[in-house]
């Protein structure tokens, strides 16, 4: 690989990347302060929809990472962006947290969770309910997956922030908005219509707006071949896999796709691109 990359924007997945749990990678902190040094343009960009874009910022700043609110994409802002510009009359059911339920009602959406959820009844009438969104949600219940599966049953749209299996975290991973949707899919014999997160073109679009840069300038930098990888080579960016999160090196054999360069950790990446 050419020692001059001409890579002058970054868009970086976050968990299992930059940080895991609490904690920053190893030399996560370095490579973005020496990226941000030579004047290269950085994003942020997660499907996780479980904390507004300025938390996450707030958490890279509080790790070393100085980082505004506007350097974050998450699926939940991509996704309620698009509904708000599309489709702004639905009524949604959330099957997610309460920081995505905050941030569409932020944008002027209908959320109808709670005048749905007080019906007791076993099966709950969807007429109130015009689009089921689904995301990330450790909060998810019986009757929750109940009125989603009525919803759709009875003809609601089908949406979701990301569509992760699971989710990396310390110690291990646990179930995430992938495994909801698949439920829902198996139950319903539906498609999901429409994913914002990666491997999404919309959330890769919003990070280039927001680079300001063609996509053959721009590297994604991810620890997800499926996704972070995906998404980044069918944008035109040019990709590098971190081994620190969820692919490992003996994935790449049978991957799809294939990554641009392999990282042991973003300590490497200056270094690689010519920057040091
Ligand atoms: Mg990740």
């Amino acid at each position: 690989m050419s020692s001059q990359a001409h890579i002058d924007g970054f868009a970086f997945d976050l968990d299992g990347t930059v940080y895991l749990g609490e904690k920053a990678l190893p030399g996560a902190v370095f490579c973005l302060t020496e990226l941000r040094r030579r004047g290269t343009r950085t994003v942020f960009v997660t499907n996780k929809p479980l904390e507004s874009a300025g938390a996450y910022a707030q958490k890279l700043t509080g790790l070393g990472i100085p980082t505004p609110p506007e350097q974050v994409i998450t699926s939940a802002f991509v996704l309620g962006r698009h509904l708000a510009r599309h489709f702004p009359d639905l009524r949604y059911y959330v099957v997610g947290e309460q920081n995505l339920r905050n941030e569409l009602s932020a944008l002027g959406l209908q959320v109808v969770d709670e005048l749905v959820e007080q019906s007791d009844k076993a099966v709950i009438d969807p007429s109130g309910i015009d689009a089921v969104i689904v995301a990330f949600d450790r909060t998810l219940d019986y009757r929750k997956l109940n009125t989603a599966y009525q919803a759709l049953q009875g003809g609601a749209r089908f949406f979701a922030t990301n569509a992760d299996k699971a989710c990396p975290m310390p110690g291990g991973v646990i179930p995430d908005a992938g495994a909801t949707v698949a439920a829902l899919e198996h139950l319903t014999g539906r498609k999901l219509e429409l994913l914002a997160g990666k491997p999404s073109a919309l959330i890769m679009q919003t990070a280039l707006e927001l680079l300001g840069l063609p996509p053959g300038r721009c590297l994604m930098v991810g620890d997800r071949l499926e996704t972070d990888i995906r998404m980044g080579k069918e944008s035109g960016m040019r990709t590098a896999l971190v081994l620190t999160g969820a692919s490992r090196r003996e994935d790449l054999a049978a991957a799809t796709v294939q990554p641009d360069w392999v990282l042991e950790n973003l300590g490497e990446l200056p270094a690689l691109l010519g920057l040091e």
